[in-house]
C-alpha cells in the first residue's frame, strides 16, 4: 500500500518538470505538507494558486470577506460571476479545479482569538496574506507561540515586501512593524500582488521541499516601477511585545 506521501504515477507526470528540478523526495515532502494561507485576496490568490499546482498536500484558506467588483483587478482566483460570494468559497472552487488531487479546506470567517486554534491548527508553515494589522498581529502571536514559520507579504502600489520569520530564531512581524499601519484603502496593481505572492509561495515551497535558502530573518523589498529589488536584515527588538520575552 502507498504511504500518504508516496507519489502516484499521476503525480509523477503532473509534477514531472519540478521533480526534474528537486527530485522525488522533495515532491513527497510537499505532498505530506500542510500550509495555512491567511487570506484569499490579492496575495492569497497567487500564493494558493502556486502552492496548489505545485502539489502541496493540504491547503487551508481563511477569508471573511465577500467578493467585490473592485477586487477583480488583482484577485485572480475569482471570476466575475462570483461577485458577492465568500472569497474563501470562491477560492476553494477555483483551486479544486486547478488541482483536484490535493486537499483544500476553506473557512469563510474572519480570524479572531476565539477561532484561531480551530481554523489554523498546526500547519507546517503559515503564509500571511491579510492586509489588516489586527489580524497580522494575531497570526504572528499564534506562530510565535507554536513556533510555526510565517511568510509575511505586503504591497503598496508598485512596491512589495516579503519576509520570512522563523520563531524563535529570528525577529518577528511586530519587530518589523512595532505599530500598525493606518487601516486605509491602498492603491494596488495585480502585477504587484502577483509578484509578492509568487515570492511568498516560493519561500514556502523552499522551506517545505528543503531546496534552496529562504529569506529567514530578512526582508525583501521591491519597487516594480523601477524594477528594483533589495534585501535587508530584520533586527529583533528586545522590547517587542510579541517576541521580546522569547529570546
Ligand atoms: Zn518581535
Amino acid at each position: 500500500m502507498l504511504g500518504l506521501d508516496s507519489l502516484t504515477d499521476n503525480d509523477k507526470t503532473r509534477y514531472n518538470r519540478q521533480i526534474m528540478l528537486w527530485g522525488e523526495a522533495a515532491q513527497r515532502r510537499l505532498k505530506a505538507a500542510s500550509v495555512f494561507v491567511a487570506g484569499a485576496g490579492g496575495l492569497g490568490c497567487p500564493v494558493s494558486t502556486y502552492l496548489a499546482v505545485a502539489g502541496v498536500g493540504q491547503l487551508t484558506l481563511c477569508d471573511g470577506d465577500n467578493l467585490e467588483l473592485s477586487n477583480l483587478n488583482r484577485q485572480t482566483l475569482h471570476p466575475d460571476q462570483r461577485l458577492g460570494q465568500a472569497k474563501a468559497v470562491s477560492a476553494g472552487l477555483s483551486l479544486r479545479a486547478l488541482n483536484p488531487a490535493i486537499k483544500i479546506v476553506t473557512y469563510a470567517e474572519r480570524l479572531d482569538a476565539g477561532n484561531i486554534d480551530r481554523i489554523v491548527g498546526r500547519p507546517d508553515i503559515v503564509v500571511g496574506c491579510f492586509d489588516d494589522f489586527a489580524a497580522k498581529y494575531l497570526l504572528n502571536d499564534y506562530c510565535l507561540k507554536r513556533q510555526i514559520p510565517l511568510v509575511h507579504g505586503g504591497v503598496w502600489g508598485t512596491v512589495g515586501q516579503v519576509a520570512f520569520f522563523q520563531p524563535p530564531e529570528t525577529a518577528c512581524l511586530q519587530c518589523l512593524f512595532p505599530e500598525p499601519l493606518p487601516d486605509e484603502t491602498l492603491p494596488a496593481l495585480g502585477v504587484t500582488t502577483g509578484l509578492a505572492g509568487c515570492i511568498q509561495a516560493m519561500e514556502a515551497l523552499k522551506f517545505l521541499s528543503g531546496i534552496g535558502a529562504t529569506l529567514t530573518g530578512r526582508l525583501l523589498t521591491f519597487d516594480a516601477e523601477e524594477m528594483f529589488f533589495f534585501t535587508s536584515d530584520i533586527e529583533r527588538r528586545p522590547a517587542c511585545p510579541a517576541c521580546g520575552g522569547h529570546s
